[in-house]
């Protein structure tokens, strides 16, 4: 039995994964928390909370404590951090150094928050990790050395794009535009063009199943069910790839548009390695269909999706304590500073 653990947390604004060293990802479940509001006592988390999103009865909210990249309410991600640590270290007697990647957005106290929340779950040592730093070691680049990585990491709630070389991020940008605002262009665009109102979890899968962010040759289709504005009554709908590409357009404009600013503020030399090596993207946003093509077409460079993506940062989180040496900046421990802790 080994006596050390560390595991490795993706606190994402869609879903929670756990990486354990020579285990591989261990958790994998939706960022999402079932409350009683009357009781405030949590009832699920994860996959059985998820499950009761937009089909609560009065007294009990689903609710995703991330969605926007910003943790909207701390208790309840403290709660569910504290779940997820518990189920990935099982019975196991070895107290677990933690590193958790946090979205971006979250502010110095929220992350200190998160550095106390597992602490309290019984870690012997919390780290956290830039995203950006996490999404690129778990693409298996090399960021060690001083040469330029642009990588993408798309996920639900936000796209953080940056620039890395020598471990740690030159240029970055974080927007809160990823796949769910895509989700939501699309309810939009199915409303205002059928009139048919569709729910949020119908949008994302005519996302992943038939969605394009690059005109196709093949045009696909699916029917989803939804409500007619008019008559007030449910009906089938077909809805085509170009439905998405339209619907999704200006959105998906946004995040190139983005992409493209962290280009232009990219230094020279970063640049040219760039140019050489083309962009990597992770996270479950880059799997919407053309997304790599648009990006091309946009920026003139090459762009991957990596391997299991939307593993990407979990695994690059878990692994992270093996290259603490050159991560000095990217990786943080208790010693946040506290110059806001007044009154
Ligand atoms: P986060 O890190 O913010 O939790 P993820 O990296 O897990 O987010 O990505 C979640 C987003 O990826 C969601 O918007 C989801 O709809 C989208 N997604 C997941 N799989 C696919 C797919 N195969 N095609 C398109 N979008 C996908
Ligand atoms: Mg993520």
């Amino acid at each position: 039995m080994s006596l050390r653990m560390d595991i490795g947390i993706d606190l994402g604004t869609a879903s929670v994964l756990v990486y354990i060293k020579g285990k591989g990802i261990v958790i994998n479940e939706p960022s999402v928390v079932a409350i009683d509001i009357n009781t405030n006592k949590i009832l699920e988390v994860g996959e059985e909370a998820r499950k009761m999103l937009g089909r609560t009865p009065g007294n009990i909210v689903a609710i995703r404590p991330l969605r926007d990249g910003v943790i909207s309410d701390f208790d309840i991600t403290e709660k569910m951090l504290k779940y997820f640590i518990k189920k990935a270290v099982g019975n196991s007697l070895v107290k677990p150094r933690v590193i958790i990647c946090v979205p971006s957005g979250v502010t110095e106290v929220e992350k200190r928050a998160v550095l106390e929340a597992s602490n309290n779950a019984g870690a012997k040592k919390t780290y956290l990790i830039e995203e950006p730093v996490a999404a690129a070691i778990g693409a298996g680049l090399d960021i060690t050395k001083p040469s330029g990585h642009m990588i993408i990491d798309m996920g639900g709630g936000t796209t953080d794009i940056a620039v890395i070389s020598l471990g740690g991020i030159v240029v970055s940008r974080s927007i809160k535009v990823a796949g769910d605002k895509c989700d939501d262009a699309i309810v939009r665009h199915v409303r205002k063009k059928y009139n048919v109102m569709i729910g949020l979890r119908s949008a994302e899968e005519l996302k992943i199943k038939i969605g394009t962010a690059f005109p196709i040759e093949e045009e696909r289709f699916m029917e989803v069910r939804g409500r007619n504005l008019v008559t007030g009554l449910p009906v089938n709908l077909t809805i085509s790839s170009s439905d998405s590409l339209e619907a999704m357009e200006e959105t998906i404009t946004t995040i190139a548009d983005a992409v493209h600013s962290v280009l232009e503020k990219t230094p020279p030399e970063l640049a040219a390695d760039i140019s050489e090596k083309g962009i990597v993207m992770t996270g479950g946003g880059c799997l919407i269909h053309g997304m790599d093509k648009l990006l091309e077409k946009r920026t003139g460079l090459k762009v991957t999706i990596a391997e299991d993506a939307v593993s990407c940062v979990a695994k690059g989180t878990g692994q992270s304590l093996e290259h603490m040496d050159v991560l000095k900046d990217a990786l943080i421990s208790e010693h946040i500073k506290t110059n806001y802790n007044v009154g």
